[in-house]
C-alpha cells in the first residue's frame, strides 16, 4: 500500500473519477477467470469486505479464516486477504465453472479490477492496468458503474479515509525500531484486526456509521 507506483508503465496514462468513462468492460469476462487465480495474497480486504462477505456467508470473521481467508503482513501491519488454494491457486470462492460463487458481495479489489485506485491529497483517482486484464476488444463504462456497489459515494469516501487511517499505522510500524518497536507494531496490528475485523458488524444496520464510531473510538483510546 506505501509503494510507490510509476503510472506511465502500468496504465493508459489518465486518471478517472466515479463519473468517467473508461475502457474496463470486459462484458460478464465470458469465460475468463484469470483475475480470480494465482493472485497470492494480494486481494487484501477493507472492513467493508468483511461487512459484505460476513453477511452474505452468515459466517463470523473467525469462521472464514483459514477455509476462506487468511492473514498477512501488509507494509507492517496485518490484514485478512481472500485465500488461492489448490494446484492453480484459485480464488476458494471461484466455481468449477470459473464463476464467482460470491458475486453480490465480492470484495472491492474484485469489484474494481482492472481498475486501480491511485491515492492523493485524503482522496483518490482510478486508474487503468492496461497489463493486467487479457480479454481483448474491452468496451467503455462509467466507473460507478463497473464498480456496481450501493452508496458509491459514501463507499468512495470510507475507502480513502480507510486508506490514509491504515497508512499512519503502516507507517508508525514502518519506522519502529528495537523490542519495543515489535511490541508497538504487534499492538497495533492486534488492535486493527479485533476493531475492524474480528469484532462483529450489525447487519442490520447502515456499516459506515458503525466503521466510523470505531475509528473515533480508536482515536480516543491510546494503545
Ligand atoms: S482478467 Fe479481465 S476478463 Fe478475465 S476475469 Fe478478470 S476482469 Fe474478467
Ligand atoms: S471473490 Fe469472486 S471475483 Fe473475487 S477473486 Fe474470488 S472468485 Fe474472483
Amino acid at each position: 500500500m506505501l509503494r510507490e507506483i510509476d503510472l506511465s508503465e502500468i496504465s493508459d496514462g489518465k486518471l478517472y473519477t466515479g463519473n468517467d468513462m473508461v475502457k474496463a468492460d470486459c462484458r460478464g469476462c465470458a469465460g475468463c477467470s484469470s483475475c480470480c487465480q494465482d493472485m497470492g495474497s494480494s486481494v487484501i480486504l477493507d472492513p467493508y469486505d468483511i461487512f459484505q462477505l460476513t453477511g452474505h456467508l452468515d459466517k463470523s470473521f473467525e469462521q472464514l479464516l483459514g477455509e476462506d481467508l487468511e492473514l498477512n503482513v501488509v507494509d507492517g501491519i496485518i490484514l485478512p486477504n481472500l485465500k488461492m488454494a489448490g494446484k492453480d491457486a484459485r480464488c476458494v470462492f471461484l466455481s468449477p465453472g470459473g464463476r464467482c460463487t460470491i458475486h453480490k458481495a465480492r470484495p472491492g479489489f474484485c469489484r474494481l479490477f482492472p481498475l486501480g485506485r491511485y491515492y492523493e491529497n485524503h482522496s483518490f483517482r482510478y486508474f487503468l492496468q492496461v497489463n493486467e486484464c487479457p480479454k481483448p476488444d474491452k468496451t467503455k463504462i462509467k466507473v460507478r458503474k463497473w464498480l456496481d456497489i450501493e452508496n458509491f459515494r459514501q463507499y468512495e469516501k470510507f475507502t480513502a479515509d480507510w486508506h490514509y487511517y491504515l497508512k499512519e499505522r503502516q507507517e508508525m510500524a514502518m519506522d519502529s525500531e528495537g523490542s519495543e518497536g515489535a511490541e508497538l507494531v504487534r499492538k497495533l496490528s492486534m488492535d486493527i484486526l479485533r476493531r475492524f475485523f474480528i469484532r462483529p458488524y450489525n447487519q442490520k444496520a447502515d456499516f459506515y456509521p458503525q466503521v466510523y464510531a470505531r475509528m473515533e473510538q480508536a482515536g480516543e483510546e491510546s494503545l
